[in-house]
């Protein structure tokens, strides 16, 4: 079942529970660059079971973007895995393994059960135990069905957590995957004290300044085809040295070009360190971004996908741009 009502989830929790209770030792994990739907839905559930008074490391392939580094608990991800053995590894919002990282992926591989809580298209559809909803709009909302109506205490920390998992993942309820119950759980954890003004001051009114000069680079490059409804755009690495910015600066840029009035489909491209293209890719209404991804061999949402290339950045760009149009096209 990948479209369970909220109803449904809460019900999945106590077969989740007694996992949790016979496990001795337990991983919880997400997906490489993590975001604010990974980080506060892996870190609520450490501080879950916290009170569950159960043995967990949080493991995360990258470190957190600094933006993140507010969230409570943020001490406690690591690269590191002790190689204690493990019962149950539950890694949350994650549709394809190769997701998780080189880092940590053997730890969880190791691990006798695994558990995969996520709300992706479903891809490759790991795990022994599946709790899935696409209709959710982040996997934190997930969460939230799964302990709000199980007696899970939530406090102001966990309750911080997950808004900030349905908040960064709904781009603060503007984004159509918003549903009435979302805000209605967002309520629920204001409720329980979530910091709401340290959550937006942290998020999204504080802009580190290379990533300004970045941008204007990105706008400086901007693309457009398909009478102006595709727009893209290309960073290369000396674009990065140029402004000072890291990648973790780029979070937001392809949803500003999503804006421009025209625009239907989006993408940014932008060169890593080691040469691969990261690939972005966003839509407006019923224009499927898998379609175009799953040529690159990526994936994600109808409205937000990614994916990576091993070719240059302008051959990419030029591929990228043709399924774009085509997909345009076909919609
Ligand atoms: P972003 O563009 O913000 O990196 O990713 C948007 C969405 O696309 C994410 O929700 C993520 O699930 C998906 N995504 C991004 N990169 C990849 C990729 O390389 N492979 C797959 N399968 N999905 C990706
Ligand atoms: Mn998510």
């Amino acid at each position: 079942m990948t479209e369970a009502s909220p109803n449904q989830l809460s019900e999945m929790w106590p077969g989740l529970l007694a996992e949790i209770q016979a496990a001795n030792h337990i991983l919880l994990a997400s997906h490489v660059n993590p975001d604010g739907d990974a980080l506060g839905s892996a870190l609520a559930f450490s501080f879950v079971l916290d009170q569950l008074g159960k043995s967990h490391e949080v493991l995360f392939h990258h470190p957190a973007p600094k933006y993140l580094n507010f969230l409570p608990g943020i001490e406690r991800i690591t690269n590191q895995p002790s190689g204690k053995p493990a019962d149950l590894a539950i890694v949350v919002d994650l549709e394809a393994i190769g997701r998780i990282g080189e880092t940590i992926y053997p730890a969880i591989a190791a691990a006798k059960k695994l558990v995969i809580i996520d709300h992706h298209q479903p891809n490759e559809r790991p795990g022994d135990i599946r709790i899935v909803s696409t209709k959710s709009p982040a996997t934190a909302a997930i969460l939230a069905d799964l302990w709000l109506p199980n007696n899970i205490e939530i406090s102001p920390e966990i309750a911080t957590l997950l808004l900030v998992g349905i908040l960064t993942d709904t781009g603060n309820f503007r984004y159509p995957n918003t549903t009435p119950h979302s805000m209605h759980v967002a309520a629920d954890l204001l409720e329980a004290g979530a910091k709401l003004t340290a959550i937006n001051e942290a998020i999204y009114l504080t802009k580190p300044l290379p990533a300004v000069k970045l941008f204007g680079k990105a706008l400086s490059n901007l693309r457009l085809a398909a009478d102006n409804q595709v727009a893209y755009t290309t960073l290369r690495q000396s674009d990065f040295t140029n402004s000072g910015a890291i990648e973790e600066d780029t979070e937001g840029f392809v949803n500003e070009l999503l804006a421009i009035d025209t625009v239907r489909m989006a993408a940014i491209l932008r060169e890593s360190a080691s040469g691969r293209i990261k690939i972005s890719i966003r839509s407006q209404g019923p224009i499927d971004t898998t379609q175009v991804a799953k040529q690159f061999g990526g994936g994600g949402h109808i409205n937000a996908s990614g994916a990576h290339s091993d070719e240059t950045i302008e051959v990419a760009a030029e591929k990228l741009v043709e399924a774009m149009v085509q997909c345009l096209a076909s919609s």
